[in-house]
């Protein structure tokens, strides 16, 4: 069905004007589910006719698919949008890495024993290997292959098990379904039985074919069978043969509504660029901005990781929503009431750079952060979000007076030119110029606690 304009959706509202939904006016709920701001359900005067169709129309061009439990639980799609810019991107693309029954034992030990090595935290994030591909090449041990997907099955990721043969897929299942692993098995000559096995232990399944008009055929016969819970894998032959796929793919759900393309998608560069790490990483980097849901590479080292996750966290986050901590003070490593005190903005990146180096310091202290609309210091300052004027108003608000008994406050070495103003506003506290940047904090504290 095409888009709903704000209109259609309008002349389908009771008309009453109540506000009960948020809204002043039916108008304005119309507008609000257009843009995709409200659901229809805030209404609660909508005759149930109207909500049927309503929701065919306003559902997000895309399904959001959910594959894994508890801490391995991964969200895919539900992607409304092209580009980044034009609103936001909401589910991030899961790194993966690769290990197939084709490999010596040898290979497969060092993947196994590689995926827990990069596992680091940057701006509040977990950034580590998400996702283990578990592959099973036709022709090889079946038993072997149902070793490594238990075995992947205890190192808490999600599992993608990517296997053609029915018997095997029943097999593999029979030891890790509670995971809820992905069984990427359908194809255009299985898909009947593959369908029947998802359904039956009620785990996501994934679609392969050898070409995209193939992929369409299969997907819209296994929405026929009743099945919406898909990923498609747009590995292709080619690399630019997947990046078409996975582009069309997603033109063809955003652009044209068309549903049957409307899942979220595999890409395996451990097929398509095999051997060439470097490769991979780079493709990787293209597959996260052109619409890869899930990428899987052969290994992830930090030398892959740095790059990608932080590609990653950029794309993914909210473009029109700033990244920013709460206001609060934050005790750093056991700061109390007489611990010195510093003070920065809420530009998420800076508080965890600030925050680690004074970490590492190993001095306690209290990190202050007051509302800079989540800008970087000189940012903040330049527009003034960041003076006198709002430290004193923090100092207010969180009652720093009250709370801490030590008078120092250190202040960024950048904003220096607040330092008589601040004295002024905060009689009594001690105000110091800080480092410019926050890795000379680790030196600067320990000289200021010798
Ligand atoms: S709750 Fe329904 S009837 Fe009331 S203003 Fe909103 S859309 Fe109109």
């Amino acid at each position: 069905m095409a888009k709903l304009t704000g209109i259609d959706i309008f002349k389908l509202t009771p008309k009453k004007n109540c506000k009960e939904c948020g809204c002043p006016t039916c108008m304005a709920f119309g507008m609000k589910v257009a843009q995709g701001a409200l659901e229809i359900s805030k209404c609660p005067h909508m005759a149930p006719e109207a909500i049927a169709k309503l929701s065919e129309a306003s559902a997000p061009p895309m399904k959001t698919i959910k594959a894994g439990v508890g801490e391995t639980e991964i969200t895919l799609g539900g992607e409304t949008v092209l580009y980044r810019h034009e609103k936001t991107f909401v589910n991030k693309t899961r790194y993966g890495v690769n290990v197939c029954s084709c490999m010596d034992d040898a290979v497969v030990e060092e993947v196994f024993a590689g995926i827990p090595k990069v596992d680091y935290e940057r701006i509040g994030e977990r950034m580590f290997a998400e996702v283990i591909n578990v592959a099973y090449c036709e022709g090889t041990d079946a038993a072997k292959y149902v070793a490594m997907v238990e075995r992947a099955a205890g190192m808490s990721r999600t599992l993608v098990l990517d296997v053609k043969d029915v018997e095997v897929a029943k097999a593999a299942l029979a030891v890790c379904k509670a995971q809820k692993p992905i069984l990427n098995g359908a194809n255009a000559a299985n898909y009947e039985a593959m369908n029947a096995l998802a359904t039956a232990e009620g785990v996501v399944l994934g679609v392969s074919a050898a070409n995209i008009d193939e992929l369409y055929d299969v997907t819209a016969k296994l929405e026929a069978l009743g099945n919406k819970n898909l990923v498609l894998d747009a590995t292709g032959a080619s690399i630019k043969e997947t990046y078409a796929i996975a582009v069309q793919m997603r033109r063809a759900a955003i652009k044209n509504s068309d549903r049957t393309f409307g899942y979220p998608s595999i890409v395996n560069l451990a097929k398509l660029a095999k051997g060439d790490l470097h490769l991979q990483t780079a493709l990787a980097s293209v597959f996260t901005l052109k619409y890869g849901s899930i990428v899987v590479m052969e290994k992830i080292d930090y030398s892959q990781a740095l790059p990608l996750y932080g590609l990653r966290q950029n794309v993914f986050t909210d473009p029109q929503k700033p990244m920013k901590v709460a206001p609060g003070i934050y005790s750093i490593n056991g700061g109390d009431e007489n611990s010195v005190c510093l003070t920065t903005v809420d530009f998420a990146l800076t508080y965890f750079v600030v925050s680690g180096e004074l970490e590492r310091s190993g001095v306690p202290c209290n990190l202050l952060i007051s509302d800079a609309g989540g800008l970087s210091v000189l940012t903040a300052w330049a527009a003034g979000k960041l003076s006198s004027s709002s430290i004193a108003k923090y100092f207010a608000e969180f009652e720093i007076e009250n709370k801490i008994k030590n008078r120092t406050l250190v202040i960024p070495g950048k904003v220096a030119v607040l330092k008589g103003d601040i004295e002024a506003k905060l009689p009594g506290w001690n105000i110091v110029v800080g480092p410019n940047e926050a890795v000379q904090l680790v030196k600067f504290l320990k000289d200021m606690n010798a």
